[in-house]
C-alpha cells in the first residue's frame, strides 16, 4: 500500500491549507474547454482561470467525442457554461503519428499484437479542429447563444491561435 504514498502525503498537506470546501460545482467565468490530455497544457492557467471558473474535458488529442458532447451539453444546461473552447495544440503525438505507428509502438511495448484497438490519430489537426468545432455548434442540445471557438495552443510559446 505504498505505491501512492507520495501523492497522499502531499495531498494530506494540501487539505491542511484548504479553503475551498462549500464551493459549487458550476463553472464560474461560463468557460468549457475541450483540450489534449498533454502535460504541457495547463488548461486554465493558460487563460488566466482559477479554481472554479471553467469545466475540463480532457482526452488524447483534445478531440470532441461523444463523451465530450455529452459533458458539454451538462456543461451548458446544469453549470453556467456560455463559452466553449477547442484546443488541440502543437506537437500532439495524436497528430504526428499514424495509427500504424501507434499500434507498433504500443505493440512494442505490451508484447502483444494491439490492431484490434484503435486509438484515433489525427490525420490533418486543423480539418480535424474545424469538424469538433462544428460538431459543437450544431449539436441540437447546445444552443447559438454558446459561443464554440476553434483554437490551437502552442506548446513552445504557450499562445493559442483562432483557427475556428
Ligand atoms: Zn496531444
Amino acid at each position: 500500500m505504498t505505491d501512492f504514498d507520495d501523492l497522499l502525503k502531499a495531498n494530506q498537506e494540501f487539505a491542511d491549507h484548504f479553503q475551498l470546501g462549500g464551493f459549487d460545482g458550476k463553472a464560474h467565468a461560463g468557460v468549457a474547454i475541450v483540450t489534449c490530455m498533454d502535460s504541457r497544457i495547463d488548461p486554465l492557467r493558460m487563460v488566466g482561470l482559477k479554481h472554479g471558473d471553467a469545466k475540463i474535458f480532457r482526452n488524447p488529442g483534445g478531440r470532441v467525442t461523444e463523451a465530450a458532447l455529452e459533458a458539454l451539453v451538462l456543461g451548458v444546461h446544469l453549470l453556467n457554461v456560455d463559452r466553449i473552447l477547442v484546443i488541440p495544440h502543437t506537437r500532439c503525438a495524436m497528430a504526428a503519428s499514424t495509427e500504424d505507428e501507434i499500434h507498433e509502438k504500443i505493440g512494442a511495448s505490451t508484447g502483444q499484437d494491439v490492431t484490434w484497438h484503435t486509438f484515433h490519430v489525427i490525420p490533418n489537426q486543423r480539418l480535424a479542429l474545424d469538424e469538433d468545432v462544428r460538431k459543437v455548434r450544431s449539436h441540437p442540445l447546445i444552443p447559438d447563444t454558446v459561443k464554440v471557438g476553434g483554437f490551437i495552443y502552442d506548446v513552445d510559446s504557450g499562445l493559442l491561435t483562432q483557427h475556428a
